[in-house]
């Protein structure tokens, strides 16, 4: 439960809204030739076997990211602006 792998992007994928470079892209729903791949905190470098959805936000401006890989070529579908990072929970409990 709560496992992921990591994505390596074949080339640099710059932020739509502030031109960083994305990095830290994560997936649940990695394919390869097909098959699903298990989800074990291994690190994919993308190659066009790899069919899947992953995300990552911006670490600069703080936007969220979901993009599709199809056969190893990732491109960013939707954005979403994350809300301003809440104060830690539980300190005025
Ligand atoms: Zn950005």
């Amino acid at each position: 439960m709560g496992l992921f792998n990591d994505v390596v992007p074949s080339k640099p994928i710059p932020c739509p809204q502030c031109g960083q470079t994305l990095t830290g892209w994560q997936t649940k729903s990695m394919e390869c030739d097909g098959l699903p791949l298990e989800n074990a905190m291994i690190t994919l470098t993308m190659n066009e076997r790899f069919t899947g959805e992953v995300h990552t936000f911006c670490r600069e401006c703080w936007l969220w990211c979901d993009a599709e890989v199809k056969q190893g070529i990732l491109a960013i579908t939707q954005t979403n602006h994350l809300p301003p990072r809440a104060p830690e929970q539980g300190k005025d409990g």
